[in-house]
């Protein structure tokens, strides 16, 4: 019933002065966002933004293919004016399937530098994802890594634990490294990379990093946010293992290590603009941009806020800075390139 309020006072407002504008000053104000990241790892962050403005977040959380699905279902009938993913990929695909618009405020498009947003602008970057290679530190000198085009060398051979090629990290890893040096450059190199597999792709990040700790194999690929929430954990056996494994930022001297963004698009049906732009230009606020950054072990999109003093630890590091719209265009090809390389 306390939904319904707004509305009869809307109408009697209405029936008895016949100004329309009673009505829109009188409906709540309100921004409804469908969201692939955890409610935990916005909800704080978007219940300060109510606080502050006054303007309501309606939250649907999901699955970024699921969610993507159910606004094309939807169509220009959806609610949703946003939609947040951990990947550039999807939102690239949510693009194609135009799923998103034009975000028409330059001021608040270039909070975010240019190798984090959409070049026509229907979505930009929240924070930054590296996935960096990771070692054993009883096992592995950090001298002998370089880049992640050597570990398809001899050297690393059965020492190598990766997650499946059907997640979208690897899959953009692999476009970022075609976009760097041609897909035959990188087509010779997986063959190699997967000859060099400890075992058939199994698990998530964390089981990757598990293996490594477990002695199964020397090197992992994975994104840090992992190695953190394992070093922060309360389970002490997660702990202890993400303690024997260190972090390695690969291509240093060439292009960078490989970053992808968690981000946010503007909805096709978007119907509350206004708001959406708020919300937006607040997530990118220093203030909302250390939150963020430092509570899901990410980084800053902008410069300035500090990252979690764990990362701190890892140090600064050289970022690819490939526009991550590349990943979206380049992601049938680099799932091309593993499969025939046999990356399962
Ligand atoms: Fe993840």
């Amino acid at each position: 019933m306390m939904q319904l309020r707004p509305l009869y006072l809307c109408l009697g407002a209405f029936l008895m002065t016949g100004l329309l504008s009673a009505c829109s000053s009188d409906t709540p104000q309100q921004v409804n966002v469908y969201s692939a990241r955890k409610a935990e790892l916005i909800e704080p962050l978007l219940k300060r933004f109510t606080a502050d403005t006054g303007i309501q977040v309606n939250l649907v959380t999901g699955k970024a293919d699921a969610l993507i699905q159910r606004l094309k279902a939807e169509g220009r009938a959806s609610p949703a004016d946003l939609l947040i993913t951990v990947d550039a990929g999807r939102l690239y695909r949510a693009k194609q399937m135009q799923l998103t618009q034009t975000i028409e405020q330059t001021a608040l498009t270039s909070l975010v530098p240019g190798a984090y947003r959409d070049p026509e602008g229907h979505w930009l970057g929240l924070s930054l994802r590296a996935r960096p290679i990771m070692y054993a530190r009883d096992r592995v000198s950090p001298d002998s890594l370089s880049t992640y085009e050597a570990l398809a060398d001899e050297h690393w051979h059965g020492r190598v634990c990766i997650r499946s090629s059907n997640n979208i990290y690897n899959q953009s890893l692999v476009a970022s490294m075609i976009a760097a040096s041609g897909i035959d450059a990188v087509e010779q190199w997986a063959g190699d990379f997967v000859d060099n597999f400890a075992r058939n792709p199994v698990g998530g990040d964390r089981d990757q990093i598990k293996a490594v700790a477990a002695g199964q194999c020397d090197v992992a690929v994975a994104n840090t946010y992992y190695l953190l929430g394992m070093l922060t954990s309360a389970n002490q056996a997660e702990k202890h293992a993400a303690q024997q494994v260190s972090v390695f930022w690969p291509n240093q001297g060439n292009r960078g290590t490989h970053v992808n963004i968690s981000g946010i698009a503007m909805t096709q049906s978007a119907k509350n603009i206004e708001q959406a732009q708020q919300l937006m230009t607040y997530l990118l606020q220093p203030e909302a941009q250390a939150w963020y950054a430092q509570k899901n072990g990410e980084y800053p999109v902008i410069e300035g806020p500090e990252v979690h003093p764990l990362l701190q630890r890892w140090g600064n590091f050289k970022k690819d800075n490939l526009n991550v719209n590349r990943l979206g265009e380049l992601n049938t090809a680099a799932v091309q390139v593993m499969d025939r390389a046999g990356w399962r």
